[in-house]
């Protein structure tokens, strides 16, 4: 068992932090609103007064801030991370950040002799409340082994896709399908509630067939339901499409479908949905074509 730091204690951070507790690991946790420690200290965790004093107690350090600025802020802030942090000691970087950003954080903390890991993760709070995460990892093989052992804890697929950066990359990757998918389940349920089709019979029939996905199955109801609270929120998910657009550039592609869904969500985020969940995509589908609520007229 090892002494593990949590910085970032949100919708996914907390219930990730709650597994390594359970997992025997000696947590000590560190959030910007330090309320949000308080049900793990209850839970065995010890809370610290700041970034730089995790870094000073622990043997691995996990990340989850939610983007590229934060990570950083907490590792080089006045008294960051890499002020304190052992050399040999290990840093897991689990949020959602540019891969480039990931490549150099890495850089900077192999100088001081501290390995890295970047570990973004896919499964939702779903997946972070059951400890079934999907893990992409990238960095040296000695590193990413030892992240393995303590990403254990939560994980319910693991991966180790490349050097540092990599797992940002297969991330990007991950969200332009999350993305498309719900893009599309939106698209078809407008459609369907148009019509005098039985919905429920429809998606059950749906999910049988080469139609089927996560998306369609757990995002589908919350969108019949307009259950649009967080979950993901749109303001990540159009980080998260905008990383993907800048690495198809980089790597000198074109990517549409992916350029006309970060369009739709910034639609969504320029009217103010930006906090909702990432399936209320289907509202800037419904606005086009003029009703912000369905109504099923001149069916069949
Ligand atoms: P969140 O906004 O709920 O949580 C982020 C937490 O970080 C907050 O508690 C905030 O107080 C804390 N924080 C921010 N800056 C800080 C700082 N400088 N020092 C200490 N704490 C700080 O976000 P989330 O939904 O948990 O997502 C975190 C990351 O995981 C993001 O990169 C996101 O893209 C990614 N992600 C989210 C989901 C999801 O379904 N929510 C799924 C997969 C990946």
């Amino acid at each position: 068992m090892m002494k593990v730091g949590f910085i970032g204690l949100g919708v996914m951070g907390k219930p990730m932090a709650g597994h390594l507790v359970d997992a025997g690991h000696e947590l000590i946790v560190y959030n910007r609103t330090s309320a949000k420690a308080q049900e793990l200290i209850a839970k065995g965790a010890t809370g610290a007064a700041s970034t730089g004093e995790v870094g000073q107690v622990s043997d691995v350090v996990i990340t989850m801030l939610p983007d590229s600025p934060d990570v950083e802020a907490v590792l080089f802030e006045d008294g960051g991370l890499i002020s304190t942090l052992k050399p040999g000691s290990l840093l897991i970087d689990c949020s959602t950040i540019s891969p480039e950003a990931a490549a150099a954080i890495g850089g900077q903390l192999a100088a001081t002799g501290i390995q890295f890991v970047d570990a973004p993760v896919s499964g939702g709070e779903i997946g972070a409340v059951s400890g079934k995460l999907a893990i992409m990892m990238g960095g040296e093989v000695e590193a990413v082994t030892r992240a393995e052992e303590v990403l254990n804890a939560f994980a319910g697929a693991m991966a180790h896709v490349g050097p540092v950066g990599s797992g940002q990359l297969v991330k990007a990757a991950n969200q332009m399908l999350v993305a498309g998918n719900i893009a599309i389940v939106g698209e078809a349920l407008s459609l369907l509630q148009r019509t005098e089709v039985d919905i429920d019979s429809a998606l059950g029939v749906l999910n049988g067939g080469l139609a089927a996905s996560r998306v369609l199955e757990v995002k589908a109801p919350k969108m019949l339901e307009r259950d649009f609270a967080p979950g993901f929120r749109l303001d990540l998910h159009y980080k998260d499409l905008r990383i993907a657009l800048a690495a198809a550039e980089h790597a000198k592609i074109a990517v549409p479908l992916t350029g006309i869904i970060t369009q739709l969500v910034q639609a969504l985020r320029s009217a103010g949905d930006g906090g909702e969940d990432h399936s209320a995509l289907i509202k800037a589908i419904e606005r086009l074509s003029g009703a912000a609520t369905p109504v099923k007229e001149g069916a069949l």
